[in-house]
């Protein structure tokens, strides 16, 4: 059994700038990030479909530490490489266990401690360690397999039925009649990459979804870089002016939400043929921001569209069959591979078995603070990142409070730390994860029951808010009655 101060799971973006963190400001502590899979990168290592890449640009999705030198929109070995870079600068391949599996984690109050249980995928053999203080950096969705809806009659489909997360290698399809069904990020992705190679396209979506088109670089970057300003400047200037920009538009897309759908309409409308039915095929039935939107690198699925490659149906589905599926309009679409980009399993803190002094943990029975620790969990932080803004914004802020919060316990002598409710939070009114009037996207309205609930303050939920987060996290008094020591 190996104790280590802190253990780290997982080694996305959100495990390894973790690690970032804990040696830079807690130099002392030990610590080492296990992760189940052969390698770093988390999803940007599993997801293997056909132009794999982000839709925030790297500016603000890379750390702020490190800068982001090439276009704004990037690919998965892109951002892998560049992830390699900060392990190499850090040394932090040292602090990474790979193939570490972890099934149990669970907390004792006589010890004051974790212990971590679970297998090496390379040799079979169980793994155990013990640790102060637990920082859950496993994602937040299953890793494993996508979200499929259980359609009827998908059996007897005698094609290839493909969800893009568990993307078969070398899948044939050229030449081929390809349905997609989904209209997300996911699809955004997949059909320029595959529209060139396959006989044609289709795009099935039972409502549609909000694209901002646009050039896939920064003016501002450019410009700075012509005037040999130093790559460290460049990335906090073009970050700051990003961020100005996107609270501008979320607060727009509240305040002003006709006039925000109006713009992002004609964005797309210029892509597209004269007389196109952009009301069936990209009017969204929500307000913009209620879900992610799908940023379009220089417009490439509609140029797709454009040109005959790919074609977008608004329907519903009725029934798989032999040749393809059959639409309640009583439309048949036949094909050779159906690709199911319908989205993720969430799921809460890598599905681990979780206890606390032998008693198992619902997180649904806990309350959250601030998104990142919860109520009766000790020394516990999970990060969930942003989904208006980009995911690692939030590692950066999560990663200074957590540093901040262990030199505080060992400078007061404390060895654990757990949210509880203050006198004056006993009567607020308790809800779910998030408001979906706030942000609805599909998986989340599925698992919304499995998630921890919140409060109606700011310090318990996970308010989605960057521009707030920034201010309000340095400021958090540890000495506030909500942290429990002990
Ligand atoms: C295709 C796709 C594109 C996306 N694009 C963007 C984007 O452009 N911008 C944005 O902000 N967000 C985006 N997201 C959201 C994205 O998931 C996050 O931004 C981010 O990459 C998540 O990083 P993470 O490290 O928290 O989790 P993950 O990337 O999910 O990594 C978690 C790691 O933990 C490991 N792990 C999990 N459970 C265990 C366990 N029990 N034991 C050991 N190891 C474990 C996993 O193997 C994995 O390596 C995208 C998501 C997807 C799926």
């Amino acid at each position: 059994m190996e104790h280590f101060d802190v253990l780290v799971v997982g080694a996305g973006i959100s495990g390894v700038g973790a690690g970032y963190h804990l040696q830079t400001q807690c130099p002392d502590k030990t610590f080492v990030i296990l992760e189940g899979l052969e390698s770093f990168g988390g999803t940007w290592l599993m997801h293997r479909y056909p132009g794999i890449r982000s839709d925030s640009d790297l500016y603000t999705f890379g750390y702020r530490f490190k800068p982001w030198t090439g276009a704004p929109i990037a690919t998965a070995a892109e951002i892998l490489d560049y992830m390699q870079e900060v392990i190499e600068e850090n040394s932090l391949d040292q602090r990474i266990r790979y193939q570490h599996w972890i099934d149990s984690a669970s907390w004792s109050s006589s010890e004051q401690c974790w212990t971590l249980s679970g297998t090496r995928k390379d040799t079979n053999e169980p793994i155990n360690f013990t640790a102060n203080f637990l920082w859950m950096c496993q994602g937040y969705y299953k890793h494993a397999e996508g979200y499929t809806p259980d359609w009827q009659g998908m059996e007897s489909f005698r094609g290839q039925i493909v969800h893009p997360q568990t993307w078969p290698e070398g899948l044939d399809y050229r030449d081929k009649q390809v349905l997609v069904i989904g209209s997300g990020a996911t699809t955004a992705t997949i059909v320029p990459a595959m529209a060139g190679d396959c006989e044609h396209i289709t795009v099935l979506q039972r409502s549609p979804t909000y694209f901002i088109p646009a050039r896939n670089e920064s003016e501002l970057a450019d410009h700075l870089r012509r005037l040999e300003i130093d790559e460290n400047w460049i990335h906090e200037i073009v970050r700051r002016d990003i961020l100005f920009n996107q609270e501008e538009f979320t607060r727009r897309s509240v305040e002003a939400p006709e006039s925000v759908k109006e713009e992002l309409l004609n964005g797309v409308k210029a892509y597209l043929p004269e007389g196109y039915d952009i009301d069936t095929h990209f009017t969204p039935r929500y307000r913009p921001w209620q879900q992610r939107l799908a940023f379009v690198p220089d417009g490439d699925i509609f140029k797709g569209i454009a040109a005959g490659k790919a074609t977008m149906v608004t329907d519903e589905i009725e029934a798989f069959n032999e040749t393809g599926v059959r639409l309640k309009s009583g439309r048949q679409i036949d094909t050779d591979i159906i690709l199911t980009a319908t989205g993720f399993n969430l799921c809460v803190l890598g599905d681990i078995d979780f206890m606390v002094d032998g008693k198992s943990v619902d997180f649904a029975d806990t309350i959250t603070y601030r998104g990142m620790m919860f109520t009766g969990v000790p020394n516990m932080v999970w990060i969930f990142g942003y989904f208006r803004a980009s995911w690692t914004l939030r590692v950066d802020l999560i990663g200074d409070f957590v540093c901040r919060l262990l030199n505080h316990m060992d400078q007061s002598g404390v060895a654990s730390v757990m949210p509880e409710l203050r006198r004056q939070d006993r009567d607020m009114p308790i809800s779910c994860w998030i408001d979906p009037d706030n942000f609805n996207p599909n998986y989340l309205k599925r698992s919304m029951h499995k998630l921890p609930r919140r409060g109606d303050k700011p310090e318990w939920q996970h308010t989605q808010d960057y521009w707030a987060e920034k201010t309000d996290f340095p400021l958090i008094d540890l000495e506030d009655p909500v942290f429990k020591y002990r």
